[in-house]
């Protein structure tokens, strides 16, 4: 039967999981403003996303 036969230990189940918690690395330059963004998300800089605003940015700089 596909089962595991034997539970992984804490450190090893937290050195695996070390890989990949908070991994949110690729990031596309955004044509608009040329500043780096997730890809396939609307740019929080200029609120653009395929050619068209469509996000009104609400600026957090003073
Ligand atoms: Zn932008």
């Amino acid at each position: 039967m596909a089962n595991p036969t034997h539970r992984h230990s804490r450190s090893r189940r937290d050195k695996r999981r070390a890989n990949w918690k908070g991994q949110f690395p690729n990031l596309a330059e955004c044509p608009e403003c040329k500043e780096l963004k997730p890809p396939h998300r609307a740019c929080d800089h200029c609120g653009y996303y395929n050619g068209k605003k469509i996000l009104e940015v609400v600026s957090k700089e003073l």
